[in-house]
């Protein structure tokens, strides 16, 4: 049958020449005869096999230079086959179809429909990807309150094996110093901790700087170079009440965690404090901020009062740290000012009532207890 334009919309067949690719027709096309009208298409396959197909099961579109051809396409079972046409009058007439206006309607909202899904998927595959990032964002951003937290969810044990595996990488190699001196660090250390949740260990290290620290878990370290320096014992109770301070608040943990980073955090959060202090080994300095540092100049005053013991002598000391300057580099690098920290202590004192700041002299010749600490020339 010839091709009749306007036939095919008022219900005629009519046939036309088409190149036919896909599954069962010629790799470089197999050219044959197709009839259409307004339902479908219909033609006979190389193999002998006749295939009608509804234009609803079928695509058409433009394609081709100068898109002057037109290609249906159709699925033959799992394999999409399509047929060329160039004939300018029936294309004009296919596409003027309703049936075909139709189906290709229906392809148009189920193709936006398709994409508005993948855009859902992608968008949810996006947010999965970015979700490690802004997690991480999160971490970096609330690092300190998270460090808080979890310091302050850790066991007193886990503290204490901490700091007990810590002891040993900063004082190896250093004298001990037993006699007088450390008996009243001993006993100072006992009248401030009164009530704590820590047993403590107080030390003193034969060095000649003017330092002391404190450890997770109740270790204080002080050198013998500070005991030279102080004048009296309520001084030297005012830098343990400072240390003190430290480890009541856990000043040491958090620095350390801080400073070895989430690792450390993950570890604290596992309980497993021997990979702690492995991360912690890497950490060779303890740095408090200036607030942590003002923080635990005023708890240790607190403390201070509690024990009944005079609160001057924390002040009086940072008089005497300013005046030793020289020989103690690394307290200085550390904490504030001691100027403005005498300052800010004996302000706190002015505010104290006045029982508290009368209190009596500890019972000790300090003199004679600064005599017999090791002479300073054997200092390693
Ligand atoms: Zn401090």
């Amino acid at each position: 049958m010839p091709a009749a334009p306007g036939s095919l919309g008022s219900g005629a067949r009519c046939s036309v020449q088409a190149m036919a690719y896909g599954a069962g027709f010629a790799a470089t096309g197999t050219p044959l005869s197709v009839e259409l009208d307004a339902q479908g298409f219909s033609l006979r396959a190389p193999d002998g096999r006749e295939l009608a197909v509804p234009w609803s099961a079928a695509g058409v579109r433009r394609h081709g230079f100068n898109d002057s051809r037109c290609e249906i396409a159709w699925h033959d079972g799992h394999d999409r086959c399509a047929l060329s046409l160039g004939d300018a009058a029936i294309i004009a007439e296919l596409y003027a179809l309703p049936a075909l206006r139709e189906a290709a309607a229906a392809q148009r909202t189920s193709r936006a429909r398709r994409d508005r899904a993948t855009r859902r998927w992608v968008l949810l595959l996006l947010a999965i990807a970015a979700l490690p990032l802004l997690l991480f964002g999160l971490v970096l951003w609330q690092f300190d309150s998270i460090v808080s937290r979890v310091v302050s969810g850790v066991p007193v044990a886990h503290e204490r094996a901490i700091g007990s595996a810590l002891i040993g990488r900063y004082t190896e190699g250093k004298q001990i110093v037993a006699g007088p001196a450390a008996d009243m660090l001993r006993e100072l250390g006992q009248k401030l901790t009164q009530g704590s949740r820590y047993s403590y260990d107080f030390r003193i290290v034969h060095e000649p700087g003017v330092n002391a620290y404190a450890l997770p878990g109740g270790y204080v370290v002080v050198h013998s170079g500070l005991l030279r320096v102080a004048e009296n014992a309520e001084q030297v109770a005012g830098v343990l009440a400072h240390e003190i301070s430290h480890v009541e608040g856990r000043h040491g943990l958090a620095s350390l965690v801080r400073s070895a980073g989430l690792a450390a955090v993950f570890a604290l959060v596992m309980g497993d404090t021997g990979a702690f202090a492995t991360l912690s080994r890497q950490v060779t300095d303890l740095k408090f901020s200036r607030d942590t540092e003002t923080r635990a100049d005023r708890d240790g005053l607190e403390r201070l009062v509690r024990a009944g013991i005079d609160p001057a002598g924390m002040a009086e000391f940072f008089k005497q740290l300013d005046a030793s300057a020289a020989r103690m580099p690394d307290w200085i690098s550390s904490h504030p000012a001691p100027l403005d920290r005498h300052a800010a202590v004996q302000e706190a004192i002015a505010k104290l009532p006045p029982a508290a700041r009368q209190v009596p002299r500890l019972p000790y010749d300090y003199a004679t207890i600064k005599a017999a600490l090791p002479a300073a020339e054997q200092s390693r």
